[in-house]
């Protein structure tokens, strides 16, 4: 009977042991939440140099976190920015991305395709639970939805909230200058069901944030995954009754302090929540602003031109890591990174293998969350669809075309030979171009590019029916 009981008392602490280790692995996996603005700008945030938007939820992230000031989205508008993000590749290497359709639209058939591996993918199948909250936009259609491409579930408009125009609705500007909801029947989903159309936009930002900290606070077993890319700012504008007139910065304002609220909440629960050391929070955007939409769009501050343009403008976003206890308190980054490096870096953090079967654009940053190194990247490439339009080396940065800004007031794309050379750390407004005194420079991004391209297989884009259907 006593080597009976001695036999069950070390079952029950062989089984103990064994319980608490697996939770003792299971709390050092972070979980991993990416807010994901869409049209955001360089100069929108307090804490990166609004005089008038007060943001002091994210003012206090960066204190308690690591603000990123050479920081790019992979692309200078939402497709082939969001494909990138969420497969750690550039967008021409999925087809997300495309010349003639520069986004996905309503009558769209493509998507994301299914051989891509996604960050939820990779996370879902480790063990991770997973939601994504917010604009999808790579493909509306049942096989492209977030639920399946590695997400649990899904609740969001899954394409831009200025598209589905209706018919009675003012044309061009005037239906953004005062919105109304029914003049975009855009729909909101739930997994793969419509559950409201068209959705009621001024309730979105705070439908998304209840959405989140409820998904947050419903985690008890597993890591997780929170993305919540939302819809906002991007044309039309619409806040909760709460914000309108909140900010001096007018509507445009309004929308942001609402974002700014929402930070806050997804934080204010990690924290109540217990989780926030062991939870890592990027906060950026998918490109730069909307400047055709004058003061309904934002601002980069002092850099050149904005959304769909491969100046600074386009694609430097403002970025803010939260990590607290590994990330050091109030640092800046001057790391020179892009929303790609999140793939390597959550695979890294996750102890997740990176696919080795496929190229890969994204570097890990964990060195430099732990303040501890750079991140292994040497090179970052600016690419309208196709076109590589400029390489970024070191503090270079070197244009072979460019192309101002989006939408009516788009100008041809312009050649330059020899390329316009500007040190962006000397001058990132891209004002002074040193081509003439930097022949070594130009020398060394093309060496840099011939590599590039070397091991680039451009995929057929998946933004056009017509290559869709032929496939
Ligand atoms: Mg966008």
């Amino acid at each position: 009977m006593r080597a009976f009981s001695r036999l069950l008392v070390w079952v029950l602490l062989a089984m103990f042991g064994w319980a608490t280790s697996t939770r003792a692995a299971e709390t050092q996996r972070p979980n991993f939440v990416v807010i994901f603005c869409d049209d955001l700008g360089y100069g929108d945030l307090g804490c990166f140099g609004n005089p008038t938007i007060r943001t002091p939820q994210l003012d206090r992230m960066a204190a308690e976190g690591m603000k990123f000031t050479q920081f790019y989205s992979a692309a200078p508008v939402c497709t082939p920015s969001r494909a990138a993000l969420m497969t750690g590749r550039l967008p021409l290497r999925s087809g997300m991305c495309s010349n003639k359709r520069r986004v996905l639209f309503p009558d769209s058939k493509g998507g994301l395709p299914a051989a891509e591996v996604t960050i939820a993918e990779a996370l879902q199948a480790n063990g991770y639970a997973t939601a994504c909250i917010g604009k999808w936009h790579l493909g509306h259609l049942p096989p492209f939805l977030p639920t399946r491409n590695g997400f649990d579930s899904y609740l969001g408009i899954p394409y831009s909230n200025d598209m589905d125009r209706a018919n009675d609705a003012p044309r061009g500007r005037a239906a953004f200058l005062q919105p109304k909801i029914g003049y975009w029947q855009v729909p909101l989903l739930r997994g793969l069901q419509e559950i409201e159309r068209p959705v009621d936009q001024t309730t979105i930002t705070r439908r998304y944030t209840q959405a989140a900290v409820d998904f947050i606070k419903a985690q008890k077993e597993k890591p997780f995954f929170l993305y919540m890319p939302h819809s906002m700012p991007h044309v039309p504008l619409f806040r909760s009754p709460e914000f309108v007139g909140k900010s001096r910065r007018g509507l445009f304002g309004d929308v942001i302090e609402e974002i700014d609220w929402s930070v806050g909440q997804v934080l204010q629960c990690l924290r109540d929540e217990g989780l926030s050391e062991n939870t890592v929070v990027f906060f950026t955007s998918d490109n730069g602003p909307w400047l055709t939409f004058s003061e309904q769009g934002g601002t980069a501050g002092l850099l050149r031109d904005g959304k769909g343009s491969t100046w600074e403008g386009g694609m430097r976003e403002p970025t803010i890591a939260w990590w607290p206890k590994t990330i050091p308190a109030a640092s800046v980054s001057l790391q020179v990174a892009s929303t790609m490096d999140l793939f390597a870096t959550f695979h890294q953090l996750a102890g997740i293998p990176l696919p080795k079967e496929r190229v890969l654009d994204s570097h890990d940053l964990t060195p430099v969350l732990q303040g501890k190194g750079a991140s292994t990247r040497s090179a970052l490439f600016y690419y309208r669809a196709y076109q590589l339009m400029a390489v970024r080396v070191g503090p270079w940065k070197v244009h072979y075309q460019t192309q101002d800004a989006y939408g009516p007031g788009s100008r041809q794309a312009v050649n330059h030979n020899p390329p316009l050379v500007y040190h962006l750390e000397h001058d990132p407004s891209e004002k002074f171009n040193v081509a003439k005194t930097h022949p070594e420079v130009i020398a060394q991004a093309a060496e840099v590019v011939a590599k590039h391209r070397a091991e680039l297989k451009p995929a057929l884009s998946q933004l056009e029916n017509e290559n869709f259907l032929n496939q």
